[in-house]
Formats: structure tokens, C-alpha cells, sequence
């Protein structure tokens, strides 16, 4: 038999009052693969990923691991090895760059001490340099790139089985974007899996093995990157001729 997936939800709903930004999403996430979500600016993508990461309330079912989860789980989530980036990095300006990894490890411990001592530190040290660097600069003064790495890294720290990435070339050099998504591909002999939102796909698709395209507010395809790729069928998605 198939290995359950990583993520698995079914008619995921999410509304601001009266307003449906996500109407009955279904979808899943095979342990290891990495799916893109495409979409408009205001197709719901944001409001799916904060959903299914337990930020958001919805309605619907999902499971993460095999167990099922109740709406609005993050700590539970998160402590399981669900780590999201949000949109715009969330990072705490006024601490240091440190600071900012030893808290990611609070996802799996509650500990100062261990925390501080998380062997994870060291290794994204070794993936970004330029933090080791920077270790005692306060975040808030570092560059766009170099807060991205902190927030990559921050995410690293809590050891992400599923990691979720809300737009993370937003702002960025074309460098850092790069760098960005080096990190993910070396990232996959890992076993990680990962939900990249982005709204412009290209890149997003060539690292990807799935890609789930959404309009307002449904998911209007779910098919292999390479399908995607081929010229014109993205286009007829966004253009709403397909
Ligand atoms: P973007 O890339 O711009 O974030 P998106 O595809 O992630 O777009 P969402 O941000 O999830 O889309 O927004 C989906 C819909 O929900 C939009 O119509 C948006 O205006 C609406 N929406 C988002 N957040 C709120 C909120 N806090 N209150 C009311 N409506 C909201």
C-alpha cells in the first residue's frame, strides 16, 4: 500500500466574515514531494497555507502525519514538523540574528538551554555563512536577502518535515532568490517536504513535482510540473480559458 501522505486535507473552507477566500480546497502532499500553489494575487493561497498550518480557523478536515488535526493547531503542528515562512518573514527585528534561529527550536522544545544547543544551529550556520557572520546583529537592521536567510534558517531549527514557504522571493535580489532556492533543492535528499506559495511560477515549477493552481478561491488544477511547464497551459489557467 501507498505511504499516507504528509498533509492531507478535504474541503477546506476559510472566510472573513461573509467573504470566502478558500471555498472546499481539497488536497494532498505525498511524503518527500515538493508542490508549488500558483495563483493570482487574491486567489486565497495565503489564507489556504495559514489555514492548513492552524493560523487561521477553517472549516473541512485534515490530516497531518496520518492523525487528524483540529482547526487551529499551530503549536500542536509545528511541535509535529509543520514550519511555515510567512508572507513578509515575521521575523523579531529587535533581537539578534540568533536570537531569532534558537527560537525557531522552541517547535520542539520548550528548554532554554537545549534550545541554545540545538546541533541545528550549527548546520545553518554552514548553509549561511553570512549569519555566523552577523550572529549578534540585530535582525531588524539586516538586508531583505540576508532576513530571508534568517527566516529559512529559523524555519531549519525547528525541523521541518513540512515546510511551507508563503512567497519567498517576494522583494528579493535575483541572487538571493537564487540562493533561496538552492537551499530548497538540497534540502530534498532530507526527505522534506514542501509547499511553496508563489505567484510568479516559473522558478516555483522547476523545483517542483506538483503544482495546484488556484482562482478565486478554488483550486481550478492539481497536475505534475512538467505538464504546467509546457508552453501555453499555465497561461490558460491564469487567463481562465481552461
Ligand atoms: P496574495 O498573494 O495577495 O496574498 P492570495 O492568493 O494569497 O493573494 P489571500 O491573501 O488568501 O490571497 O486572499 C484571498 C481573499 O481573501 C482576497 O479576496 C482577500 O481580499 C481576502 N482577504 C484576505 N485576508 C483578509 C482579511 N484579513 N479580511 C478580509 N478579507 C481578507
Amino acid at each position: 500500500t501507498e505511504p499516507s501522505p504528509i498533509l492531507r486535507a478535504s474541503g477546506i473552507s476559510v472566510r472573513y466574515g461573509l467573504a470566502t477566500a478558500v471555498a472546499t480546497c481539497s488536497l494532498e502532499i505525498a511524503r518527500g514531494s515538493y508542490v508549488c500553489l500558483l495563483g493570482r494575487n487574491g486567489a486565497g493561497k495565503t489564507s489556504l497555507v495559514s489555514a492548513l498550518a492552524g493560523a487561521l480557523p477553517r472549516d473541512g478536515r485534515m490530516w497531518f502525519d496520518g492523525h487528524e488535526v483540529a482547526t487551529s493547531k499551530s503549536t500542536w503542528l509545528a511541535r509535529n514538523g509543520m514550519l511555515v515562512i510567512p508572507e513578509g518573514r515575521h521575523l523579531y527585528p529587535s533581537l539578534t540574528v540568533e536570537d531569532n534561529l534558537v527560537l525557531g527550536a522552541y517547535a520542539w522544545t520548550r528548554s532554554a538551554r537545549e534550545a541554545r544547543r540545538a546541533p541545528e544551529l550549527e548546520q545553518v550556520y554552514d548553509l549561511f555563512p553570512r549569519l555566523a557572520q552577523r550572529k549578534r546583529q540585530l535582525a531588524g537592521t539586516m538586508s531583505g536577502g540576508e532576513q530571508q536567510m534568517v527566516a529559512l534558517g529559523r524555519a531549519l531549527m525547528g525541523r521541518p518535515r513540512l515546510l511551507m514557504l508563503d512567497e519567498p522571493s517576494l522583494g528579493l535580489s535575483e541572487a538571493m532568490i537564487e540562493k533561496t532556492y538552492e537551499v530548497l533543492r538540497d534540502l530534498r535528499a532530507t526527505g522534506l517536504s514542501v509547499l511553496l506559495v508563489e505567484e510568479s511560477p516559473h522558478r516555483a515549477l522547476e523545483l517542483c513535482d506538483v503544482g495546484i493552481v488556484m482562482s478565486s478561491g478554488s483550486i481550478i488544477a492539481e497536475r505534475p510540473t512538467a505538464e504546467l511547464l509546457a508552453p501555453g497551459v499555465l497561461e490558460s489557467y491564469y487567463l481562465g480559458t481552461k
